[in-house]
Formats: C-alpha cells, structure tokens, sequence
C-alpha cells in the first residue's frame, strides 16, 4: 500500500468539520476588518524566497522543498504566505495611493521539510493577513488584534502574546555591532549552525532552539538598549494601543522570530497551557517596511501575521473547546420501494434546494434499519414515501424528536418543515440549542 508522505495528513470526518468552521469563522472575522481575500500560487520562483524570507533564516538554508520543472526553472513549494502576497501586490500594482491601505487574508497549505513532531508537519495550513501602505502603529495593532480577538472568538482564554521591537535600519545595526562584540568572546559555546550565523546575521542566533537556554544567551545585549527614537515612539504606541483596547501582552526581549524581513514590532500568541509541548507558539508575525522594496515594487510599509491550523485544533482540544458546529441533518427520506426511488429523489433534491439539509436512502436498507440510519444521522424528521404516497402527492411524515406522525400535502411541505423547525429548534430562552440559523427573533439574532 502507498502511505501519505512523511509529515502530511488526511483531512476527514470530524477533523474535516473543524477545519470547515475555523475557516468560516476566520472568514467572517476578516469580513467585519474589511479585509480582502488573496490566493496566490503554491509554488514560486525560488528566488522570491531568498529574497523575501531571507538567506539567512533555517526556512530558506533547510526547510524549502525546491524544484526544478520541466523547463529548467527553480521552483520553491511555499514555506510561508508573505512573500507570494508581496510579489502579487506588486506585480497586480496594487500600490496606487487611493487604495491604500490594501487589507488580504489568505488561508491555504504551506510546505517545509522539517522533522514531524506533534504540531509541527511538512505540509501545513496557516491562515494569515498582510496589510500594506501604512508604517502608521495602529496598523500594527489591528494585526495584533486580528489574532487575538480570532482565539476569544473562539473561547480560547489560554493564550499570551509577546511582542518585541527589531527597531529601525539604524537600531538593527548598533544592536548588530553590540551582539558581534557580545558573542565573539562566547563563540566556543555556539552550536554549528549559530557560528555560521555569526558571520552572516547575527541576530538569528537569538531565535536559535539549540543554544536557546544558555546563559550567554539571556545576558546578551537587548534590543531595547539600541532603538532610535523614532522606533521607540512606534513601539510605544503600539503598547498604548493595544493597552487602551484592552489587550494584554508581555514585552520579549528576547523574540526575534525566524525571518529576515521584520522591522519594529514582532510578536507571538502563544498558548499557556502546562504541558502542551515545545510547539506553543499559536501565530506570529510583524512588521516589514522593507520587503516589498527588496522584491521589487515602491517602497512601501507591511505588516502581517500568520496563524497555524493544526496547533489552533491541537490546542482548542486540550482546553475542551468545543466548535458550535451543526450536526444532524432535517430530513431523512425513506423510499418503501423501487417504483418511488426516483419521485423519492426528486423531492430530496427539492427540499435540499429549499435550503433544508437532506439525506436519502441509496443501500435500499429496510424500514427499521432506515429509521435506525435516521438516528445515527442524527436527522430532526424522517419522510416514508410509498406508492400511496406518490399517487396522492404526501408524504408521511414522523419527528425523530416528539414521535409525532403527519400527513402533509407534498405542496405544503417547505412550509411545514420551516415551521416546525423554527418551533422546535428555537424556543430560544438564554441557554437554548438551536443553532441561530432561523430568524427567530432570539438575542443571537
Ligand atoms: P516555529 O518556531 O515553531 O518553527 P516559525 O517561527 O517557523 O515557528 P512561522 O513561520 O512564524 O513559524 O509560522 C507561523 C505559525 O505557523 C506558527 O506559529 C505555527 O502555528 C505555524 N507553523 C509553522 N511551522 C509549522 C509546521 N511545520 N507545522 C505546523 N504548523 C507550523
Ligand atoms: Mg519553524
């Protein structure tokens, strides 16, 4: 048998019912920010990536699947959503003064060869924004907020988010000299990798998970001791920003983050879970004032954030959040014989036209097994439609859930499956469970 490569996995049943509502709920939050969908190609030219997210950075030096297609060219899956997003917004000029800010969520698989452990894979999702055309902090914040208000949303209380500032051009290259200083005497005690980036970009052996915990690296020169002013005043308004809407964070010297494009602020949401693993980290993201220059467009500010799926499902089961998602179905039909199966099938397809959720029998199973299916399917009403029924134009009717058993003209039968659904479903006091998709005139509406 042929297995699914190493680090990839199959969406189905459940799971496949949870990645359905994340999306839809992420969707509907990106709806009420006024942001924009964006869906650019799974592979790009190689080059966009060391360019975009950095030669320096493990993404790029280990974790890219790269190919060439049959025409010679190097070809790179996706590792990440950013770069993709920033060559389109260039090469569709999207950069035109009066549009600006442009506002894109995207939601679509990433790749990177990394070893598979819990929450981490080779293939995986990440839902994400990019916002572009203004270096103002609010925009930074909004980005903040996305994040955060998408796990409240949600009922996630366990989260933490930590932010930091990489500063300005002119920071980032004090605090670059002050690290050479620091760590040309602790060079010995570096992992391989972390000596190689020493030469290169020094500032990658903060986010190095080797050498993480040593001590040398929580004495290290901070960050905040070599911001500007003006990156100061950013940062600072940020944090006034997110204070005033009442959003908690911690300041992380520390957090750099994996890639190379980051300017001002960056940040992580986290879950505080005890025990929940080395994989904690929910989203992140930041600024980059830079990157849509080094790839080609104008200059113009950005500012992004991409969430993981599989660790929002990870850590949404170890808090026992459960998903308000539908299940059961309103209908199901039963027809008692071969003659009625295509009537049968025609007034399926109509209910399901009409908006109600509709499942038939195709194992032509008996009448008890039947209504035993019904069960299982969790289905509000069962139809029976014999030969009777179909010469006279009704159809038996019986509620799963009162037992109660009518005979309803096939005419009226929209009408009586709305009424009785609406009834039934929402006899909304406070803590009712109908799912809020009738109008009933209930608070959730
Ligand atoms: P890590 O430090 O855990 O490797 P990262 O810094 O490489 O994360 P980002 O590139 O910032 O991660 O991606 C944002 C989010 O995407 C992460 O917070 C995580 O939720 C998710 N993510 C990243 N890599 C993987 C992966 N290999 N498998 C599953 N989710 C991932
Ligand atoms: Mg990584």
């Amino acid at each position: 048998m042929i297995q699914k490569p190493k680090g990839t996995y199959d969406v189905f049943g459940d799971y496949g019912k949870k990645v359905l509502y994340l999306e839809m709920l992420f969707q509907s939050l990106m709806e009420k920010y006024n942001y924009e969908f964006i869906r650019t190609p799974i592979f790009e030219a190689t080059d966009l990536f060391h360019r975009g997210v950095g030669e320096t950075t493990d993404i790029v030096s280990k974790e890219t699947y790269d190919f060439l297609d049959r025409g010679e060219r190097k070809m790179t899956l996706r590792p990440e959503g950013t770069a993709g997003v920033v060559r389109s917004f260039i090469e569709n000029k999207m950069y035109t003064n009066s549009s600006m800010p442009v506002k894109t969520w995207y939601y679509g698989p990433m790749f990177r060869y990394e070893r598979p452990q819990a929450g981490r894979y080779r293939e995986f999702y990440q839902m994400g924004v990019e916002a572009f055309g203004t270096s103002d902090p609010l925009m930074d914040a909004e980005v903040i907020s996305i994040a955060v208000n998408f796990y409240k949303l949600l009922g996630l209380k366990d989260v933490k988010v930590r932010i930091n500032s990489l500063g300005d051009s002119e920071s980032r290259s004090n605090y670059r000299d002050a690290l050479l200083a620091y760590f040309k005497q602790h060079l010995d005690k570096l992992c391989s990798d972390c000596k190689e980036r020493y030469n290169k970009n020094p500032l990658r052996i903060l986010d190095c998970k080797v050498d993480h915990d040593l001590d040398i690296m929580h004495n290290a020169p901070k960050i905040s001791d070599y911001l500007s002013n003006e990156a100061i005043d950013h940062f600072e308004k940020v944090k006034d920003y997110l204070d005033n809407s009442g959003i908690s964070y911690i300041v992380d010297d520390n957090l750099v983050r994996g890639l190379d494009y980051y300017t001002n602020t960056v940040f992580e949401v986290e879950a505080d879970i005890p025990g929940f693993g080395a994989n904690s980290v929910l989203s992140a993201g930041g600024r980059y004032d830079h990157l849509v220059e080094n790839i080609g467009g104008p200059s113009t500010p950005g500012v992004g954030f991409a969430l993981g799926m599989e660790r929002l499902i990870n850590v949404l089961e170890a808090s026992s959040i459960n998903l308000n998602i539908e299940n059961g179905i309103d209908l199901y039909v039963i027809p008692m014989n071969d003659i009625v199966k295509s009537y049968a099938f025609d007034v399926t397809n109509k209910l399901r036209m009409s908006g109600f959720k509709v499942e038939m029998d195709y194992m032509n199973r008996n009448l008890k097994s039947n209504f035993k299916q019904a069960d299982r399917l969790n289905s509000h009403f069962v139809a029976i439609i014999g030969e009777d029924e179909m010469a006279n134009d009704y159809i038996t009717i019986k509620n799963n859930i009162t037992k109660e058993e009518d005979k309803i003209d096939t005419a009226y039968l929209v009408n009586y499956l709305d009424e009785k659904l609406l009834q039934e479903d929402c006899t909304c006091g406070d803590d009712c469970d109908c799912n809020h998709d009738h109008d009933c005139g209930c608070e959730h509406h």
